[in-house]
């Protein structure tokens, strides 16, 4: 039996692993869980998954949650809450699946325990890359991908030599938006924004495939799990979703992951590697697919991108403001204070606004996060007419 720790139980992702758990629940059972505000959902998954431990990051409702579940699991709150469900002994895997920077340091904390992560949080190392790799050598921490594009490349890359990569093809569904003017861009709306072509996936990730920041974070996020450099690193949009990466050798053999778009296949991988398991999900009919295209993404458009490939230029402290101010950017989108293509205009002035810093350690990067959430609002409020 493995046990496992869900960050981000209520979650688009974390529910998909607790259905993949329930399919499999003779090798796998939860032993914490938690989530930030949604108290029903939270108490309907401990009746029925009996974790040990429940975390309420929101303090908030800590009270209501125990008067609830109290008699019968553990209930914890605020950041300890999550770091002590992070941190359980009893836990064999830690999946890492809040949103946001705030999986950082949950998700730290556990590879300092040497824990093994499915990773689905990717602003944990857009933000903190280089700090998170070196604790997962030091601790002996083996991080697995569960974001599709991630988990396809490490399948690619399995049994050949890391070095022998000549470029890492990075898929993209290219979002709802992929054929719209500029000045349609403007005026798009949140339903159309959220409705994904291929994938149903939380608000936040939803609005940065549109934008293609989703992109621009995977991009990140590929440098430091495959150690490559990111001019190694080219985004193909691929609208069908059935290839989820590539990967290029020095021999000019291209290797290329496929299967349907549900994120239960990479998700179960990450909990039963290095076996596979019998999963329930529908299998690939290329028959009835037929045809696979391929394009350019149009970065002149969906600036987001570019901009996430540029902080790679950069001090270590870029990607974590591009990261805040993204986070800000979609929040005010989300409440209809900003347009859609002030996203990444936002994003792009916070950066401007920035003068690069070294990171050494976490208080660094929190420190850093609260500068540029702070700017993007002061400049919002500076220039909201006009976003
Ligand atoms: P979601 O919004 O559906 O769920 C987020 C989870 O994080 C919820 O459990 C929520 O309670 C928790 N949370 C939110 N704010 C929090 C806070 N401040 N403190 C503590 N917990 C908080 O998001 P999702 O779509 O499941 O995505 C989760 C992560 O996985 C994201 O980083 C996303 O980029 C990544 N990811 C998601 C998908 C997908 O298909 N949904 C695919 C690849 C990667
Ligand atoms: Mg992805």
């Amino acid at each position: 039996m493995k046990y496992i720790s869900l960050l981000g139980s209520t979650g688009s992702i974390g529910t998909q692993t607790l259905e993949v758990i329930k399919n499999n629940s003779d090798d796998y059972k939860v032993c914490g869980i938690t989530g930030y505000s949604n108290i029903d959902l939270l108490e309907k998954q401990v009746l029925e998954f009996r974790p040990k431990v429940v975390a309420i990051s929101n303090t908030k409702y800590y009270k209501e949650l125990k008067r609830r579940v109290g008699d019968i699991t553990e209930v914890v709150t605020g950041i300890d809450g999550l770091i002590q469900v992070a941190t359980m002994v009893e836990s064999d895997i830690v999946m890492s699946s809040i949103v946001g920077i705030a999986g950082l340091v949950p998700t730290f904390r556990a590879i300092e325990k040497g824990k093994t992560i499915g990773l689905a949080n990717k602003e944990t190392l857009v933000t903190a890359g280089k700090l998170v790799m070196d604790a997962a050598k030091k601790n002996n921490s083996t991080i697995l991908p569960v974001d599709s594009e991630h988990s396809a490349i490490f399948q690619c890359i399995a049994g050949n030599n890391i070095k022998s990569i000549s470029k890492i093809i990075l898929t993209a569904s290219g979002g709802p938006f992929r054929n719209k003017s500029y000045e349609e861009l403007k005026n798009v709306g949140i339903e159309e924004t959220l409705n994904h072509p291929n994938w149903s996936m939380g608000r936040k990730i939803s609005v940065d495939s549109a934008t293609l920041m989703n992109k621009g974070l995977e991009v990140i996020e590929a440098k430091w799990l495959f150690d490559v450099n990111p001019d190694r690193i080219e985004v193909c949009v691929h609208p069908q979703s059935v290839i989820h990466s590539m990967v290029e050798f020095d021999d000019g053999t291209v290797i290329a992951q496929l299967g349907i778009a549900d994120m239960k296949i990479p998700i179960q991988y990450s909990l039963t590697y290095p076996e596979r398991k019998p999963s329930f999900t529908k299998k690939l009919d290329l028959f009835e697919i037929g045809k696979l295209t391929f394009e350019k993404p149009r970065t002149e458009l969906f600036r987001c991108l570019l901009l996430a490939f540029n902080v790679l230029k950069e001090e270590s402290s870029h990607p974590v403001v591009l990261n805040a101010s993204n986070e800000i950017a979609v929040d005010l989108f989300l409440q209809k204070k900003i347009s859609f293509t002030a996203i990444s205009e936002l994003i792009e002035d916070t950066l401007q606004s920035h003068i690069s810093q070294k990171v050494n350690c976490l208080e660094d990067i929190i420190e850093i996060d609260n500068w540029a959430r702070r700017k993007s609002m002061q400049l919002f409020n500076e220039r909201c007419e006009k976003l």
